[in-house]
């Protein structure tokens, strides 16, 4: 067993720059050594469709979301881990829905997680897909083998109330009780069947796995498998009236897809005796001459969740935030909803190379979100096409540039991409600056534009303040200036020794008025300002930053306005583009032809570390 990776296969999950060699983590050991020892058997012929290799090691994972909500970056690890196993062992990968919950608005869900899951690469019905699955396609099996235990003495329906089940649960040195424990088997499996038909109102008896109800880990205290609710489901309408407990579910869904490597979030551990007692359990009497075949027994594995800092999680909090209006939806660009990251402007490029990064332990830590932050920075430096716009324009006459000429330069398409190529920019006697860029009374270290001062317009030309106009309330609206028109493109010429003949400091991004394009620019920081949210007061609602959407009328690069040839293509078709120096932005669905829209995904440093620097 090789204990360094393999760059990776390719398609799904391969940008560039992730051939590096890196440690295994401790699940592809594991995964290393159950091929190994082929643990879990070969591919056969029929199971080893496009992606994989007949007689080679199976390794078959699943993504099991719950559909109540959408997914957030923390689910996107999970897919990442899951389909990258699948996809490195040329596996399987399934995507199943765990809905074993009847519930009413769970098909916008349903069709957002396929989306999502699609868009990080857990291609299910790719190659190595396993395809798309539901819990409660197995509700019958579920019941049989329900039935089954039953009959042999491992379950037995319970009459207590919830309240009374929460009162008898006992506490470390005391067990647990319940009166029907030993009750008659004909008796239970006569009440297991009249809950099924409904004979019965929600909460009247439940049916308990008969385990150890004085068990030091309390899950194993004759645990509930089965609870009446008269409710409608999505898939089976009112077929059922009993839904079964998620321990009891899971192992079963797992099972019957046949996967090898059942991997959840270390929440799950305490459970893991449960989920392998079910399955022995069922297996139990099971596999001799004249009886029906052993279940298969996946390997249930746990690992640390992905927990960023200023970020809450889970989709019962962020389902609060939608409904009460923290934020516009779902997939507002401030959530870290896997919808919300993408029209962020977020790549699923840099969300796995994120998920490498973090790697896969047991040890909960939370990780800095800069690391979020500087994933796709890293990936968007590589690939997104260079533009410039002005998110608070200040107007700039250039006096010795006539007003009819348009002089057109070379703008570098992507530096980082040399491909990319060039393409034209136009210049015009007037233009509009950042109003940051210039400040009447600098203090000594500013090398940007001030009265007198030179600084260089980016691609263009070396530019000095000649005036400034201010309106009645004395703020600065224009600037007069003169440019060099001996340094055209951004040099100053040679001096007699070759090198250029002066310097200046500062370089500052600027558009041609007459060209420039309005557009609305949504300037995003993080949701919360606390790095854990809700630590002081124990409500996250107490730490939200209340300055993390704000918003302004830019004037950008027509460039910027529809879909260009230099751009790359995007596999998701959401344009994205650095704005020199301001950041990584990406267009919003919500632009028009007319009206730009633009989501700024990051400023080009960490700007949360310089102010802390900076004290
Ligand atoms: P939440 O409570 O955040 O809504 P969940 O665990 O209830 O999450 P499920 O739909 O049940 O959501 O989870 C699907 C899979 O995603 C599970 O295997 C779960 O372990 C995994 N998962 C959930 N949160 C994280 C996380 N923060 N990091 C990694 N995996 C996660
Ligand atoms: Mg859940």
């Amino acid at each position: 067993m090789s204990h360094t990776s393999r760059p990776d296969s390719g398609s799904g999950s391969g940008p560039a720059g992730s051939g590096e060699e890196r440690p295994l983590h401790f699940i592809e050991q594991i995964v290393e050594a159950d091929n190994a020892s082929s643990k879990w058997g070969l591919w056969k012929a029929g199971e080893a469709t496009s992606g994989q290799r007949e007689g080679a090691p199976r390794v078959h994972t699943r993504f099991p979301p719950e559909p109540n909500g959408y997914l957030h970056v923390g689910h996107a690890k999970s897919i990442c881990l899951n389909y990258g196993l699948a996809e490195r062992y040329a596996g399987k990968f399934n995507l199943r829905f765990d809905d074993t919950n009847p519930s009413k608005e769970e098909m916008e869900y349903v069709e957002s997680i396929k989306r999502d899951v699609k868009w990080l690469g857990g291609a299910y019905d790719g190659p190595f897909g396993g395809g798309l699955y539901w819990a409660s396609d197995y509700f019958q099996a579920m019941y049989d083998f329900a039935v089954e235990l039953v009959r042999k003495g491992r379950a037995y329906v319970c009459q207590l109330t919830a309240d009374e089940v929460s009162s008898r649960r006992g506490s470390p040195g005391v067990p647990a009780t319940s009166p029907f424990r030993d009750r008659p088997i004909e008796e239970s499996l006569r009440l297991f069947a009249e809950m099924r038909e409904g004979k019965h109102p929600n909460g009247a008896m439940t049916l308990r796995a008969k385990i150890d109800l004085a068990s030091p880990n309390f899950n194993l205290r004759d645990p509930v498998m089965y609870r009446i609710l008269h409710e409608a489901h999505h898939n089976t309408g009112t077929a059922w009236c009993i839904y079964p407990m998620y321990d009891w579910a899971h192992g079963i869904e797992d099972s019957l897809e046949g996967i090898t490597h059942s991997i959840c979030t270390l929440e799950f551990e305490d459970h893991r005796p449960l989920y392998d007692w079910f399955i022995g359990a069922i297996n139990e009497g099971r596999g001799g001459p004249g009886q029906p075949a052993k279940i298969h027994h996946p390997q249930q594995i746990e690992f640390a969740k992905y927990r960023p800092t200023y970020t809450v999680l889970s989709k019962r909090n962020l389902l609060r935030m939608v409904q009460s209006g923290i934020v516009r939806g779902w997939d507002d660009p401030r959530m870290p909803t896997v919808a919300g990251i993408r029209r962020r402007g977020y790549t699923p490029e840099a969300i796995r190379a994120l998920c490498r990064d973090v790697g896969v332990t047991k040890v909960e830590s939370s990780i800095d979100v800069v690391r979020q932050e500087n994933a796709v920075r890293e990936h968007l430096n590589k690939v997104a096409p260079r533009a410039m716009g002005v998110l608070r324009p200040l107007r700039v006459v250039i006096e010795n540039w006539p007003e009819d000429r348009t002089d057109l330069l070379d703008f570098v398409v992507n530096p980082e991409a040399p491909g990319a190529g060039t393409r034209k920019i136009p210049f015009t006697r007037e233009i509009y600056i950042e109003q940051d860029d210039f400040m009447e009374n600098p203090p000594k270290k500013f090398f940007r534009l001030a009265p007198g001062a030179e600084v260089r317009l980016r691609w263009a030309y070396f530019l000095t303040c000649t005036g400034v106009e201010k309106d009645a309330t004395g703020r600065v609206v224009c600037l007069r200036a003169t440019i060099d028109p001996a340094t055209r493109g951004g040099d100053a010429p040679p001096g007699p020794d070759g090198k250029p003949s002066r310097k200046v400091k500062g370089t500052i991004h600027w558009v041609s008025a007459k060209h420039a394009v309005e557009a609305e620019v949504r300037l995003y920081d993080r949701l919360f300002s606390a790095e854990e949210p809700g630590k002081r007061t124990g409500k996250w609602e107490d730490d939200l930053n209340p300055a993390s959407l704000e918003t302004v009328r830019a004037l950008v690069d027509p460039w910027l306005a529809s879909p260009q040839p230099e751009e790359p293509e995007w596999a998701d078709g959401i344009r994205r583009f650095q704005l020199e120096r301001l950041g990584y932005f990406c267009v919003d669905p919500d632009s028009t032809p007319q009206k730009p829209v633009l989501n700024r995904t990051t400023t080009l440093r960490d700007s949360w570390a310089k102010d802390a620097a900076q004290g």
